[in-house]
């Protein structure tokens, strides 16, 4: 789960962190009213969406060389005339892909004197089971550029969670980022306390760039990237209140509310598979048959008809789908019981495209009856491979 810049601020400000005053706005008026409260001259509007590299991000809608998500102002008239113009309008940037993401809220935060731009974040290390910390001194630009071309200017510094964050990691971060006096200290200092975030709120990702110095000598988190665990939200309502539906694809929240992991790919054909590992040999089979997956859908080990009946409407939904691939494995689940789900699901939700169904496991027989005597376009496959070629040649032909 993801949440906005602004929410990230305010749950690091509570652990103790640097970070400028600023305040969230949905309209014009209160981008003005927030602007006011500021001690000024100088202000930043930033638009608040789930994606990176707004600052040089482009308005579809704007002339090419306006402005991008992230704008000075140097007074409140500017501030609200930059707020006209990016409410409503829709960002692209390097991480929305070509549709780009429109801009319902707006951060109108202070404006910072910077002396230096550096890197940080924390990330779940699967490969050491420990939390990493990635430092560099070049921050505020492209860090997948940075990591590419001079890797030498990236330390990964991880953490074990037996002993938590300790002195010495504070002063690697420092002595990576080439800190200091003063500033070195803070650099420890902020170090720990993002540690004690992270690990307290359960984050999967948290991402500073840039993490500032001020000309008068000081460490601020100017932006922040913050991801958390979706498994240990129970635990964490005030957080997971920060969700912000609007932000993610409709059909992907509507997965969600059924416990389907689901997620919307390019391709034209339709998947629905339990198990998460046959649903990347389902996609990889249709690649090989010379078709793309519209999604990956995982209706999970338990799949009833509920599931599958709402796992259907969300594949078809999809207008970019022309043919469905139902790649089921009966084993606690028997083929019988889902082949009736399928039939139910399918006349429910009027199936107007192609539908392959391979069952494979306990009952199959059963089960292969039942679709076959449904009285429905259900073309049954034999195996895997059979499958992907009969999905495949009914799209073509309907095509
Ligand atoms: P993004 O990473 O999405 O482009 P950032 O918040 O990192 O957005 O902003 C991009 C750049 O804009 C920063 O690297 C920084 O140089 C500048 N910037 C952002 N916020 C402020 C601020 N409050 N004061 C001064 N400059 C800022
Ligand atoms: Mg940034």
């Amino acid at each position: 789960m993801n949440i906005h810049e602004y929410q990230g601020k305010e749950l690091l400000a509570k652990f103790g962190i640097n970070i400028p005053a600023g305040v969230a706005a949905l309209t014009v008026e209160e981008a003005v009213a927030a602007a006011k409260t500021l001690p000024g001259p100088l202000y930043v509007v930033k638009a608040q969406i789930h994606a990176g590299g707004r600052g040089k991000g482009k308005f579809k809608e704007l002339p090419a060389d306006a402005k991008g998500g992230v704008r000075l102002a140097k007074s409140v008239a500017e501030v609200e005339a930059n707020a006209r113009e990016m409410l409503g309008n829709t960002l692209v940037t390097i991480q929305t892909g070509d549709a780009g993401k429109q801009v319902n809220r707006l951060y109108v935060t202070d404006g910072v004197d910077i002396a230096a731009e550096y890197y940080l974040s924390m990330l779940v290390d699967r490969a050491s089971g420990r939390i990493a910390m990635i430092v560099s001194t070049e921050g505020g630009m492209d860090i997948e550029a940075v990591a590419h071309d001079t890797p030498e200017r990236i330390t990964t510094i991880t953490i074990d969670p037996a002993t938590g964050f300790m002195p010495h990691h504070g002063r690697a971060v420092a002595f990576a980022l080439k800190l200091k006096g003063e500033l070195n200290k803070q650099a420890a200092k902020i170090s720990q306390q993002l540690y004690t975030a992270f690990t307290t709120l359960d984050c999967a990702m948290l991402e500073i760039n840039p993490l500032v110095e001020t000309t008068d000598g000081n460490l601020l988190v100017l932006d922040t990237k913050m991801s958390f665990d979706t498994n240990a939200m129970f635990r964490h309502k005030d957080v997971e209140a920060l969700r912000d539906e609007t932000e993610e694809d409709p059909m992907e929240v509507e997965a969600s509310k059924y416990d389907l992991a689901y997620i919307k790919l390019d391709g034209d054909i339709g998947c629905m598979v339990n198990g998460a590992g046959l649903a990347m040999a389902t996609m990889d089979i249709i690649k090989l048959n010379g078709m793309f997956p519209a999604n990956f859908l995982d209706v999970g080990g338990g799949a009833n008809k509920e599931k599958v009946t709402a796992a259907f409407k969300i594949i078809l939904s999809d207008p970019a789908v022309k043919g469905i691939l139902v790649n089921i494995f009966g084993g606690i689940m028997r083929c019988d019981t889902i082949a009736e789900g399928i039939v139910a699901a399918a006349r429910e939700v009027d199936l107007s495209v192609p539908l392959v169904v391979r069952l494979e496991g306990t009952n199959v027989e059963a089960g292969k009856a039942i679709l076959a005597s449904s009285g429905l376009p259900i073309v049954a496959a034999d195996d895997l491979g059979d499958a992907a070629r009969k999905i495949v040649a009914e799209v073509k032909q309907a095509a």
